[in-house]
């Protein structure tokens, strides 16, 4: 069995959706995880934030424009009269579950049920289109199985036993449809895994059933070796080792979830990112081997915020970094980069909800010093930080402008450096000329 992932884009119109079976029909057993149409959830965020800002009016208004752009949809995607029928019954459920919150108390457990809307609209408009078209496929309803613990991280052992016995009642299936990004918390209400989560639930999926493969299919060819966005010359990175993967995805490509690599490393499953555009294109491989020692990509992240802490007591002490660490436990801000000197340590965090809090703290243990709008080039490769002169060839290409922090060792997969997010361009485009 394997498990293919779409993203919005590929169920993003009715032509993209009548386009998907090419894809995924033929005799190999396959559960194919969808997103929400692209837009939709950013649609539903909007809905939920108007709703907590008590703007019934508006938010109406948002749930009728969402609701008249699905039923076009429907228009365009089926050709008879039946189907078209089936799909409005069932998407007027979703509308009306919808609507239900205009009115009353709203928190988060609210919001997380209108977030899950769109998936639930996308599978169920794709798996109709193929039963009108003759294919037999079937509705996994990823509520029904997927699961987070109380750590919240995916239940394996009831993910694995209700979707092996959901997978069993239809022997003679090849074909499963499924929800990415929604499922339940550990009380059974419906959260969902972040966003762009579908990835995850696509490798979350594959480690539950033992998959062949999982692929991640996109509308790109795959991981490339710079942002292609922000650089000229870019390539497609045909292997990566997990290791590298996750570095990658974690260090700002944002072509896969952070968490999607965790699972089928663990069951050593292999993972293709492929090109939805393009289905012949080799796109990436991510599996357990990789070649050896070289420079495989670089990739940024922004908005990052520079912390430094100096304090005469941290010489010769013992304790100080944990006492700085727990810090930002207490404020549950996880830490990405960080340096240290016999005075002074460095750190980097992305999330800044409760940066005025850790300040005010910090200041208990020296002088703080915040710097924002800062971003983390990441080079990734396999041993990078061993091979020789990978180092010098990285400053090398940066000695123009001034780094602020540097994290060199810490995995043998990458080398972080951080600067200003105004040298982010130039940093790119000097490492790619100098490094590929
Ligand atoms: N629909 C969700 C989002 O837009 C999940 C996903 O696309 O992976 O974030
Ligand atoms: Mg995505």
């Amino acid at each position: 069995m394997k498990v293919l992932k779409f993203g919005g884009t590929s169920v993003g119109s009715p032509e993209r959706m009548k386009a998907l079976p090419k894809l995924i029909v033929n005799d190999e057993p396959k559960i194919v995880v969808l997103s929400a149409m692209s837009g939709t959830t950013n649609n539903l965020v909007e809905i939920a934030s108007l709703l907590y800002a008590k703007k019934q009016k508006e938010a109406a208004m948002a749930i009728k424009n969402l609701e008249e752009k699905y039923a076009k949809v429907i228009d365009e995607l089926f050709s008879t009269q039946d189907y078209k029928k089936k799909a409005t019954t069932a998407l007027k459920e979703r509308f009306d579950q919808l609507k239900s919150f205009s009115a009353g108390e709203f928190s988060v457990k609210e919001e997380r049920v209108i977030l899950a809307q769109g998936e639930l609209m996308s599978t169920m408009l794709e798996n109709l289109y193929l039963n009108e078209t003759g294919v037999k496929s079937v509705l996994l309803p990823a509520l029904n199985f997927m699961r987070k613990d109380q750590r919240d991280e995916p239940d394996m052992y009831f993910i694995r036993e209700i979707l092996t016995r959901e997978l069993e009642k239809n022997p003679d299936c090849k074909l499963f449809i499924t929800q990415g990004y929604v499922c339940r918390n550990f009380k059974g209400e419906i959260d969902n895994l972040k966003r762009g989560g579908s990835d995850y639930s696509a490798s979350i999926i594959g480690a539950a059933i033992k998959a062949e493969e999982v692929q991640i299919w996109t509308d790109i060819d795959g991981f490339h070796n710079n942002d292609p966005r922000m650089v000229e010359k870019t390539h497609s990175i045909a292997h990566l080792s997990f290791d590298e993967a996750s570095e990658l995805a974690y260090f700002g490509a944002k072509i896969l979830h952070p968490n999607c690599v965790i699972p089928v490393q663990e069951a050593n499953i292999p993972l293709w990112i492929k090109n939805t555009m393009d289905p012949k294109a080799f796109g990436t491989l991510i599996s357990s081997s990789t070649d050896e020692g070289s420079i495989k990509a670089v990739a940024a992240k922004d908005n990052i915020t520079a912390i430094k802490v100096k304090s005469g007591r941290m010489i010769m002490a013992y304790g100080f970094l944990r006492q700085i660490f727990e810090i930002f436990e207490d404020y549950s801000t996880p830490i990405d980069m960080i340096t240290t000197s016999e005075v002074a340590v460095s750190l980097t965090i992305d999330d800044t909800t409760n940066l005025e809090k850790i300040v005010a703290e910090l200041k208990n243990f020296g002088t703080v010093e915040v710097d924002k709008d800062m971003t983390i080039i990441s080079i990734v490769g396999n041993k990078i930080s061993e091979s020789k002169g990978a180092t010098a060839k990285i400053l090398g290409a940066l000695s123009d402008m001034p780094i602020r922090m540097i994290s060199f060792g810490g995995s043998r997969y990458n080398v972080s450096l951080l600067v200003e997010s105004t040298y982010k361009k130039a940093a790119l485009e000097a490492l790619n000329s100098k490094l590929f």
